[in-house]
């Protein structure tokens, strides 16, 4: 059966997660309808998110629609979380994106229409909200045309919007005009509208019918290495680690080794085959990590397997060194190159009780795994952790969880505007150490030279390796920027050591 993994995405308020649920009654895994107004809806499972209405991490739910299993991925939108949305765009064949018919196309709307227009990643659009007061599916229609795209191509007509009659009508299109359209959906070219109402349901089984129908799953790599892509980490109440990926290639199968690429994918991980050790693929000088276990998603949620197949979602065991964002296998996803905003807030976090220290940075760090973009920084010095904000709601997804799972509570300082510093312009300097009693005759230099924006910190050294004893290399190494040692290039930051 093909896999389908489609991302629902939308302004805060708009009813994603209202049409998630609505979805999955229509596709028959639900026999009730839950409400996000009542805060018992199958994909809203967090607590936090429950009480505040709004939907905070992604959730995978699976549904089958005639020949196709779809894993649906509800993502947040609400502009603090906009790291979520990055991570769920990252494994999507197709996105759903829903517009008010009454709001019409809001701020967040835009941004996430750009991040799927630089991804051409194929959209269709859902307006939502019929059958409310105001709804006004013309103007909305007319609004995303000159605001969010020049491709956008209603599927059928709303009538009697407004009201609780609000009915949708499909267009009868000939074979060749689908035909057409299936191609130019695919290439990210256009933008099929379908009109209708989550909580009345009309137009959501014409929307599942024109996924099912447009979206291919060829972001799916047909190579045999297995070929995948973090994008969730989870622990269960006992603690165990569980690392959500999508497949974009190949079989992994229980007890393989993956060798994990970091930071969002640049260069390839791979996967050892069955039990062996160095299996082809390995990342270098790696044997990669057993996957101890396998559940993979559908419809009535994951179940334990041995293999996980190419397009599939599935849950693992065993991965500890797992991070968002990572990739194991040949090919480099699309959705990985994906960049919507980096945080440019920051707040100091402290434990109520300073006794709490340590733990509260044990959380944090755990917290991080989940979620890199926190850039978790301790400052020695001041015995301060730090971490990177969108807004101020995050700070108290943050304390609920340090609460919740950790039972620390947390403050947090005033949020404060990120501040970066850049080399401008090269600089040296050097210090001779020969003041007794040290018994050395030493010089440290350092010399930097501004890289281009964006490029990292490159860190080289200018001396010549038998210059003074290999363990003194290892030393200024790890006292240098954290990275490991580059290969002798200086480009960029250049960190001189001399000892005579
Ligand atoms: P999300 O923030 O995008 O997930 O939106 P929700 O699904 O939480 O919906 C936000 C509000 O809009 C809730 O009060 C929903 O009941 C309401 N809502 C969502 N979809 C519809 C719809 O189709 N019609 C009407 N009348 N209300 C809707």
């Amino acid at each position: 059966m093909r896999t389908l993994t489609v991302g629902v995405v939308a302004h805060v308020d708009a009813g994603k997660t209202s049409l998630t649920e609505r979805i999955l009654y229509e596709a028959g895994v639900l026999d009730h309808l839950g409400s996000v107004d009542t805060g018992d809806t199958q994909t809203d499972s967090l607590d936090l998110e429950r009480r505040r209405g709004i939907t905070i991490r992604s959730s995978v739910a699976s549904f089958e629609w005639d020949d196709t299993l779809v894993n649906l991925l509800d993502t947040p939108g609400h502009s603090d979380f906009v790291a979520e949305v990055e991570r769920a765009l990252a494994v999507l064949d197709a996105a759903v994106l829903v517009v008010s018919a009454v709001e019409g196309v809001q701020a967040q709307t835009l941004v996430l229409m750009r991040a799927l227009q630089r991804l051409r990643l194929p959209a269709l659009l859902f307006v939502n909200k019929l059958d409310r007061a105001g709804a006004d599916p013309d103007r909305v229609l007319a609004q995303v045309a000159e605001r969010l795209t020049s491709g956008a191509v209603p599927l059928g007509v709303a009538e009697a919007p407004g009201g609780r009659d609000a009915a949708y009508e499909p267009f009868p299109l000939s074979a060749a005009e689908r035909a057409d359209l299936r191609t130019r959906t695919r290439a990210g070219d256009v933008h099929p509208v379908v009109f209708g109402s989550a909580i009345t349901g009309v137009g959501v089984r014409a929307l599942l019918d024109a996924v099912n129908d447009l979206v291919a799953d060829d972001a799916v790599d047909p190579c045999r290495e297995p070929a995948g892509v973090v994008f969730k980490l989870e622990r269960t109440p006992t603690g165990q680690r569980r690392t959500l990926v999508r497949m974009t290639g190949g079989t992994l199968r229980v007890r393989d080794r993956l060798t994990l690429t970091g930071g969002g994918g640049v260069g390839g991980g791979g996967v050892g085959g069955g039990s062996t050790d160095t299996g082809a693929g390995h990342g270098a000088g790696s044997a990669g990590e057993r996957v101890t276990g396998i559940e993979v998603f559908g419809p009535g949620g994951p179940r334990p397997a041995d293999a996980v197949d190419a397009g599939r979602i599935a849950v693992l065991r065993g991965p500890m060194g797992a991070r968002v964002g990572d990739t194991f296998g040949p090919r480099r996803h699309r959705g990985s190159a994906v960049e919507l905003a980096r945080p440019s807030l920051e707040t100091v976090v402290d434990p109520v009780d300073p006794r709490d220290r340590g733990r509260l940075f044990t959380a944090l760090t755990e917290l991080a795994e989940q979620d890199p973009l926190i850039d978790l920084r301790l400052d020695d010095g001041r015995g301060e952790v730090a971490v990177s904000l969108y807004g101020e709601v995050q700070k108290e997804v943050i304390a609920t969880f340090l609460a919740q799972d950790h039972g620390v509570l947390a403050s947090f300082r005033p949020t404060t505007p990120v501040c970066v510093e850049r080399v401008l312009g090269p600089g040296s300097a050097h210090r001779l150490i020969d003041v007794a009693p040290n018994p050395f005759l030493a010089t440290v230099g350092l010399r930097v030279e501004p890289a281009e924006v964006g490029s990292g910190v490159d860190l080289g050294l200018e001396v010549e390796l038998g210059s003074m004893p290999p363990a003194f290399f290892t030393a200024v190494r790890a006292r240098g920027c954290g990275p490991p040692w580059p290969s002798p290039s200086t480009a960029g930051l250049s960190r001189t050591a001399g000892w005579s």
